[in-house]
């Protein structure tokens, strides 16, 4: 069960049980390309198993549900709209009172539930309320507070984190990737198997590594010198981005929206990365373990061990504003100026 899922196990376990008793609607909730579609799918094909999933071969509900095409599970998208408005809540609640095609429910999955607009929220309420026996929602958004909080309070919520990186490793292994090349997807993806999985096939990848580590020698306590960095730093992460988001399908607002996210996904990753040079430089004076093995030694004892942890922490701590805010490209250049100067 739940084989093609990188990571989760926690979450995977209780959905299993959830399984034999399941409540009416979900919402998972978790950080972007870290397989929250990807889960709440695995558990609609558990709901729909004749067999409970309990088949050492795949069985014909199974197969339908990896295919994209069972009749009993209902996927509600954007479908190159910017909302999902009150005419598609009006579809779900007609569709949720037709009895299923071939299984005992019917499942409605909303991968960008956090898209519904409040007058949709309020059509939907009573069908999440008082559902008929037989649906089930699954609702999927990167954190309660973007849905309408009527639905959320609705949900039973299913809270998932970022993947260790040993794991995401194991799981590209298992995709066919060579050694080398999955440590250093899973290093890049900063937790999130998605983006690993996008960008398996990119050439870049090392290069990404190397960069964000070859940053301390370069930055100055000179703003404009800061400010130039931190725009060669957001070209790093545009393009890389756009590969990553390799699924044909998607709409345009779609794929911009899904690259919005895998990019500061990616920043986050990268400064991440970053954080790491300036730990190993702490621990290398501390004699602790390395993070990093392949750093020159005389960079790395450069800076003072007290420095070396302020600034990691720096870091750390200015990762969720460059995220949320809209002044990254500043947020970044301050970054960059106080991890200069003394
Ligand atoms: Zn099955």
């Amino acid at each position: 069960m739940f084989e093609g899922v990188a990571g989760h196990a926690r979450v995977t376990e209780m959905l299993i049980r959830e399984a034999r008793r399941p409540a009416n609607s979900y919402l998972f909730v978790g950080a972007s390309s870290i397989g929250k579609a990807t889960v709440a799918t695995e558990f609609a094909r558990v709901l729909l198993c004749p067999d409970s999933d309990d088949h050492a071969e795949d069985c014909r509900s199974c197969r339908r549900v990896w295919s994209g095409n069972h009749p009993d599970l209902i996927e509600v998208g954007l479908e190159g709209r910017q909302s999902l408005g009150v005419e598609q809540a009006r579809n779900i609640v007609q569709t949720a009172t037709m009895i299923p095609v071939e299984s005992e429910i019917k499942v409605f999955l909303v991968p960008e539930a956090g898209m519904l607009t409040e007058q949709a929220a309020n059509v939907l309420l009573k069908t999440l309320e008082e559902p008929t026996s037989s649906t089930i929602f699954l609702l999927v958004a990167e954190s309660e507070m973007d849905l309408p909080s009527t639905v959320g309070s609705r949900c039973r919520t299913i809270h998932m984190g970022r993947v260790p990186s040993d794991l995401i490793e194991r799981h590209l292994l298992g995709l066919g990737v060579d050694e080398t090349r999955a440590a250093a997807l899973a290093l890049v993806s900063g937790g999130r198997p998605g983006v690993a999985i996008g960008l398996i096939t990119d050439t870049e990848i090392d290069a990404f590594r190397k960069n964000w580590l070859n940053l301390p020698t370069r930055l100055s306590e000179r703003p404009g010198e800061a400010a130039m960095l931190a725009t060669e730093v957001e070209g790093w992460v545009a393009p890389l981005a756009s590969r990553a988001v390799s699924d044909v399908d998607l709409t345009k607002d779609e794929r911009q929206r899904e690259e919005r996210r895998t990019a500061a996904a990616l920043m986050e990753s990268g400064l991440e990365i970053l954080a790491t040079w300036y730990a190993d430089a702490a621990a290398i004076q501390y004699g602790a373990p390395l993070r990093n093995m392949d750093l020159p030694l005389a960079d790395l004892t450069a800076i003072s061990p007290k420095r070396a942890v302020r600034n990691s922490e720096l870091i750390l701590e200015a990762i969720a504003d460059i995220n949320a805010n809209l002044r990254r490209h500043l947020l970044l250049t301050n970054l960059f100026t106080q991890l200069a100067s003394g």
